[in-house]
């Protein structure tokens, strides 16, 4: 192809027709969906050239070529089309959600989030490579970013011979220790395959074409036994009763050979058993069994290489029985049989994505049986069979690892903490001088305060000043052991030298001036008109003022900052004036709103216990209830009205409690009542 010509109308049209012949809810509407995604990723790129001279949206469409053979779901094709756009291209964020949705907005962002999980020169321990990895699933959210990444990247290492060598090799590495294990870790073999050959060629060319080499002399060689033997195995298949779907043969990728000969100590190719091997593939579990024992009967296995992968499945989902026998078709060589069924081999081609783009419905959508497989994810999350995989992965990333936290540093380089850090345990695990003169914090670009407790993935910037002291204070919420005892440390230091410790400003001293303010009765402004209110450094009924620069609104994320002599004041947490305050008088804050809700409907019994059930599910706080009221209709139905107050801090998690409190089966009207307004949602009306 001339890199100079991509023609992408023609693979346009390829990619339509890859899509319809697997996704089933792929139809005009559709299709015309998607040229207008590939029309507006085109434009957005346009004028843009990859290091290979080629358009740059002709790598969304080569990265989504290779996406499609695991039949995706749509939102992840439009995904990966545009995963370059909001980090390349002026388009925002916004615009895309605006024009595709929030899921495709998510999963861009997410694949720009992870594409910050890097590997750094200075760790090269497996433990280290296994924390990335972990980061690496932790911050995508979702499987799916994962998808696109992958292709990504092994697309960029197809292309990886326009890069200048040390840039390609640093890649390589970092696909070998991460890409490929986490391609592996989900079932993902053929990706796993492609990056660790890729990885292998470019890092060792010379091995790589010489095992290439080896690999196909071999094959030419063997080409008659492996007839030979493929023949003996359908004819002791076809004298019994069992129903064979198919043989095939199958090959070892590169770098496992490589991988195998090193650890084996092997100075030929020749003498790895499954190098070259066959699978057979039969309709049920059942028949694996029996194909097994036919195999068994007719030539002698190698007793300790058989396998039963069925009973017990390897941890990323795999299914299979292995085995590998002597003398068949007289050859010399053992030769290894993989059995498994039509499904699993499925499973082994296509891994987790399949098993939603396949539902009836269309919808995005996780096999639980495919899961409770996959003994790599936690068994808590087995058993919520209908969890979403936004849902499940978000539990994912916060159960797996809950234990530890993984942030990083804006350069991209991670921290592994214990779970409930804050930004003060951050500093002291980059250095200890960054933790004694840490003096604020930015999380994900905003100030936050330091015992903000850090969450999966956020990007953590600790802002110093030389000749800080660390404060007494922060004992009462560190976490890791390393950042006490510096701490404690640094204390005791400025004990023994008997110098006077400086007035600490600390969240308590700061509540402590503002409650002061409330006691003299200065300026306090409450919004109890509106039912809104402010919680600030975990506190109620603390003066405050909205600030003018940013005029917050109630669902907004906030913070309170306290200036000497004043009241705090509330900012939006994007505000740009809070990077010329004082990070240390910063506190958190949010609005919560006090929410009267009204729910009419039939009565039945098991109502209320409905009602507290969702109210509680939703994790509102509850404040109180006005007590159930029973009436009759006309048609003489007996009816109940239930009025209760719960608090919210934001207008999208009270309506979220309003969709769910109508689902209730007999309701048929919720009503949120404000001191000022009264909003009705009926289901009747
Ligand atoms: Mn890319």
């Amino acid at each position: 192809m001339n890199p100079q010509n991509y023609n992408f109308s023609k693979e346009l049209e390829n990619l339509i027709k890859s899509i319809q012949a697997y996704h089933p809810n792929f139809r005009k509407k559709e299709e015309e969906e998607l040229r207008v995604v590939y029309e507006f990723g085109k434009k957005s790129h346009q004028g843009q050239k990859r290091a290979s001279g080629e358009h740059f949206f002709s790598h969304g469409v080569e990265a989504t070529k290779i996406l499609l053979s695991i039949l995706p779901d749509l939102e992840t094709i439009y995904a990966c089309l545009l995963h370059d756009v909001i980090e390349q291209t002026d388009v925002t964020a916004e615009e895309l959600e605006e024009k595709f949705g929030p899921k495709v907005r998510f999963l861009c962002e997410g694949v720009k989030k992870i594409s910050q999980v890097k590997l750094l020169k200075k760790h090269d321990s497996s433990q280290h490579f296994e924390n990335i990895q972990k980061l690496f699933v932790a911050v995508s959210q979702d499987i799916r970013v994962i998808f696109v990444k992958l292709a990504d990247r092994i697309h960029n290492l197809r292309t990886i011979q326009y890069l200048p060598k040390e840039k390609g090799d640093r890649i390589a590495l970092e696909s070998q220790n991460i890409y490929a294990p986490v391609a592996a870790k989900l079932g993902l073999f053929r990706f796993k395959n492609e990056i660790e050959d890729l990885c292998l060629k470019q890092l060792q060319p010379s091995i790589f074409k010489q095992l290439q080499q080896e690999i196909t002399n071999l094959k030419k060689e063997k080409l008659e036994s492996i007839e030979k033997s493929k023949q003996a195995i359908l004819d002791v298949f076809a004298k019994s009763k069992l129903k064979i779907v198919e043989i095939h043969g199958r090959q070892k990728n590169i770098a496992s050979v490589y991988s195998k000969m090193k650890q084996k100590n092997l100075t030929s190719v020749s003498e790895i058993y499954d190098l070259l091997g066959f699978r057979v593939i039969v309709e049920n579990n059942e028949d694996c069994y029996q194909a097994l024992g036919i195999l068994h009967s007719a030539w002698n296995p190698i007793p300790n290489r058989f396998k039963d992968y069925i009973a017990i499945a390897k941890s990323n989902g795999y299914r299979s029985l292995h085995t590998t026998l002597l003398g068949v078709g007289g050859n010399e060589i053992p030769t290894e049989i993989q059995i498994r069924t039509v499904e699993m081999n499925i499973d082994a081609k296509f891994g987790p994505a399949s098993h939603w783009a396949y539902k009836k419905t269309g919808h995005s959508h996780f096999d639980p049986d495919y899961i409770k497989r996959m003994s790599w994810f936690p068994q808590e999350l087995m058993l919520q069979e209908k969890s979403s995989p936004e849902k499940f992965f978000e539990e994912i990333s916060t159960s797996v690892f809950a234990d530890r936290i993984y942030a990083l540093t804006p350069k991209g380089d991670i921290e592994n903490l214990p779970l409930g850090s804050t930004p003060v345990d951050f500093a002291y695990a980059i250095h200890s001088n960054v933790g004694n003169n840490c003096i604020g914090a930015k999380v994900n670009g905003v100030i936050k305060p330091l015992d903000y407790q850090i969450k999966n993935g956020e990007i953590i910037e600790i802002l110093t000043k030389k000749g800080r002291k660390p404060n007494p204070a922060w004992l009462n919420f560190v976490k890791s052991p390393s950042a006490r005892n510096h701490i404690k440390l640094e204390i005791n230091k400025d004990r023994i030298n008997q110098t006077e410790a400086p007035t600490e400003i600390t969240k308590s001293s700061l509540l402590a001036e503002a409650r002061k303010k409330r006691v003299h009765g200065s300026l306090h402004q409450n919004q109890k008109d509106h039912g809104l209110n402010i919680i600030i450094g975990g506190e109620r009924n603390i003066p405050y003022r909205l600030a003018n620069c940013c005029k917050p609104r109630h669902g907004q994320s906030i913070v309170g900052y306290k200036s000497r002599g004043l009241v705090f004041t509330i900012h939006r947490e994007q505000c740009k004036h809070l990077n010329r305050l004082n990070p240390a008088r910063f506190l958190e804050a949010s609005f919560f709103a006090e929410n009267v809700i009204e729910i009419h409907a039939f009565d039945r019994i098991g109502l209320s216990r409905d009602y507290t059930t969702i109210v509680a599910n939703h994790g509102l706080n509850f404040i109180r209830e006005f007590g159930l009221k029973h009436y009759y209709d006309k048609n003489n139905r007996r009816l109940v009205t239930w009025k209760f107050v719960v608090e919210s801090n934001s207008p999208s998690e009270l309506n979220r409690l309003l969709e769910a409190l109508e689902k209730i089966n007999n309701v048929f009207s919720v009503k949120h009542i404000k001191p000022t307004s009264t909003l009705t949602r009926s289901k009747i009306s």
